[in-house]
């Protein structure tokens, strides 16, 4: 499989960029990527202060933000692929007939991750990540992307005077927003749904929206894979940084080596995840606690993977252990889509006003208004509801 012609485009761009402390570097084969030069040098000072210390560490994760793009295209495709085909009769074919057209869009989210695009980007980036030890401050994920964005500069805000090295990368581009991406998404497709029932009660053409629909399980597809994969939930998604007791690698090539090398040396099929997708479909209660959960989940996976490239078993097609995580990693990507697909066919049959002249979410009497976002943030569903 050849590497996705967004992260070739991507990489050959940020070559030329004036910001190269957030871009790729292109670089032969066998050279050092830019992160383990950072990385010698800072192996070589050995009279670094424990301040500096921090300042490199989190300056080596900084250098390779932008790196993450995760499975590659054919992880991609299949969680998507393998996720319509487990879904219930009870969900429209409509879905079903267009698989290869959400196999394909599956990967177009990181083709708007270009410098050459930087309004895009910027936007774009964070919702591919959730870099878990970032946001260990949080007692609790805000249920609003804008909370969140507010919560995380506090932070910044807070550590400015006294750690300045820690409060530069305090910030979304280095926590990611990925969990708000998914649930954002699985919204559009409720939409989507909706409208789709209301013309069909109408009788009229569902063509375009059923193309909008595949449209948005592609896209969305694209956030939960990358939710699977542990190394988009980690400060060390491209080679551990700081304190290495296990002698873990510290070079960046593990990324793409786990979730496109191997996936495609294994020649990962849909047919290989498929006894692994749980068999009934769930209405999930709450999204947004299940996609965090799902990234929970990958985070624990993340001391594997690199354990598995220590053995090199991520450069054996035979490894069994390093093929199981890849089909409980993408497994698990396409359960959790399905039932998100499922859940938004099911609650989209709920009436809703089609307009809503004082929206209570943004009017400032309403109590749980918040002054700082202007919304309500959403609320959690009743706690006896399922899953
Ligand atoms: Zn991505």
């Amino acid at each position: 499989m050849t590497e996705p012609a967004a992260a070739r485009k991507s990489r050959s761009v940020a070559a030329t960029s004036p910001t190269p402390a957030v871009s790729e570097d292109v670089r032969p084969a066998g050279s050092p990527s830019r992160r383990a030069l950072v990385h010698e040098r800072w192996c070589d000072n050995r009279h670094v202060s424990k301040k500096s210390t921090l300042l490199v560490v989190i300056m080596i994760a900084a250098l390779c933000q932008a790196r993450a793009s995760a499975w590659g295209d054919r992880g991609h495709a299949i969680v998507s692929r393998a996720a319509i085909r487990a879904l219930p009769l009870s969900v429209p074919l409509f879905l079903a007939r267009q698989i290869d057209w959400i196999g394909s869009r599956s990967v177009l989210a990181d083709t708007w991750r270009a410098p050459s695009e930087p309004f895009a980007k910027a936007a774009e980036d964070p919702n591919h990540v959730w870099y878990t030890e970032q946001f260990a401050f949080l007692r609790q994920i805000p249920r609003s992307r804008d909370e969140f964005v507010l919560a995380v500069y506090d932070e910044h805000r807070r550590l400015r005077d006294t750690d300045p090295a820690r409060a530069a990368l305090t910030n979304v581009h280095y926590t990611g927003t990925l969990p708000y991406a998914v649930v954002e998404g699985y919204e559009r497709l409720k939409v989507a749904f909706r409208m789709w029932r209301e013309q069909r009660a109408q009788q009229k053409d569902t063509t375009f929206i059923e193309q909008d629909a595949a449209f948005y399980v592609g896209w969305l597809s694209h956030y939960i894979a990358d939710g699977a994969q542990p190394l988009h939930s980690t400060i060390h998604h491209d080679g551990w940084v700081g304190d290495n007791p296990q002698g873990f690698t510290r070079d960046g090539a593990i990324h793409w080596l786990f979730e496109n090398t191997f996936v495609d040396l294994i020649g990962l099929t849909e047919a290989d995840i498929e006894s692994r997708i749980s068999p009934r479909a769930q209405q999930i209660a709450d999204p947004f606690a299940t996609i965090l959960a799902h990234v929970d989940r990958a985070h624990t996976r993340v001391a594997q993977v690199y354990e598995l490239e220590r053995r090199k078993a991520l450069e054996d097609r035979s490894s069994r252990e390093a093929r199981e995580l890849v089909y409980t990693c993408t497994a698990d990507a396409a359960t959790l889509l399905r039932d998100l697909i499922y859940t938004a066919w099911v609650t989209s049959a709920v009436q809703v006003p089609s307009y809503v002249p004082d929206d209570p979410t943004n009017d400032p009497r309403n109590p749980r208004y918040n002054p700082a976002t202007g919304a309500a943030p959403p609320l959690p569903p009743p706690a006896s509801t399922p899953r």
